[in-house]
């Protein structure tokens, strides 16, 4: 496995591996790698013969107020993972790298940028979309993986793919969850012990919402006040920034659940303490 720093020569292996003809996969994560960066490495390895990961945390997708700063990194840990898994290349660019001094571009999916988790992270999406594609450029992968613990990213980046008429496949992966439900992330290091067990609620208020379809309510709106009002209620739950049922393609709010076969996206967003945690799930009726 190499580490690759410089966009130029990981740009120069990528040409070179798709002029002898092989399939070039690409995972792009902010690395302290886990078991749901490691499902996505899987999959890739088994659709894709060379596997380029990208471990960069973008500083463009942060705020303000956020992160960034004390974003969690273990290279050490990522590389040995990474190696066994079977990556090929590890691109670790730095800011200066990616952004060099003067950077002015920027690339933004309206209207599904700004809606969810836009409407609390400001910016946040033109952040991922611009590093993504500038990755997608550099790397030239004929397919690349991201995970559905991050539904609307996956829909936006769909979105920009098609919109820009970018020539890959994006593919998308299941979430890969603790034992009691919890989504793995990153950002679950931040939590306390105390805090750790109220983060499952998330994930069991989804599947609450599921049930009470299940059982034939429709009137999403209602659904979505009675969760809301219930996760507000958990200890170390600070706030409930959105509990939405969305159409899964469009990402439109849905106000009425219709028959059998219809998908819903139930998608959240809270604050446990200091630390922010997304999780969603798709209802089938
Ligand atoms: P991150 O390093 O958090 O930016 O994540 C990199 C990629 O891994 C993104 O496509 C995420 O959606 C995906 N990912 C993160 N957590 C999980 C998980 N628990 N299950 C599946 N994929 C995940």
């Amino acid at each position: 496995m190499k580490v690759v720093k410089k966009v130029n020569e990981m740009s120069k292996i990528s040409s070179s591996l798709i002029t002898k003809g092989f399939v070039l996969g690409l995972v792009p994560t902010m690395g302290y790698l886990h078991e749901g960066h490691l499902s996505l490495v899987r999959l890739a390895k088994s659709q894709c013969q060379k596997l380029a990961m990208s471990i960069f945390v973008n500083p463009t997708q942060f705020g303000p107020r956020e992160d960034f700063e004390k974003y969690p990194s273990d290279f050490e840990g990522d590389y040995s993972k990474a190696i066994k898994e079977g990556v090929d290349y590890i691109f670790l660019p730095t800011d200066k790298e990616m952004y060099g001094t003067d950077y002015r571009t920027f690339v933004e999916v309206s209207k599904l940028s700004s809606i969810m988790c836009g409407r609390s992270r400001p910016g946040h999406f033109k952040g991922v979309c611009t590093v993504v594609l500038k990755l997608f450029n550099i790397i030239k992968p004929r397919r690349a993986y991201f995970g559905q613990k991050d539904y609307q990213q996956v829909v936006i980046i769909k979105k920009m793919v098609e919109d820009l008429n970018l020539s890959l496949d994006i593919v998308s992966c299941p979430t890969v969850r603790e034992k009691d439900g919890l989504a793995l992330s990153s950002r679950n290091k931040y939590l306390s012990t105390e805090e750790r067990k109220s983060a499952a609620e998330l994930y069991r208020h989804l599947n609450l919402a599921s049930g009470m379809i299940g059982k034939g309510e429709r009137d999403l709106g209602k659904i979505e006040k009675i969760i809301t009002g219930n996760l507000k209620k958990v200890k170390h739950i600070k706030k409930v920034d959105y509990f939405d049922l969305r159409d899964p393609v469009s990402l439109k709010e849905l106000k009425h659940a219709g028959g059998s076969g219809q998908k819903i996206l139930a998608a959240a967003a809270v604050w446990i303490g200091g630390t922010r945690l997304i999780d969603n799930i798709i209802i089938k009726i």
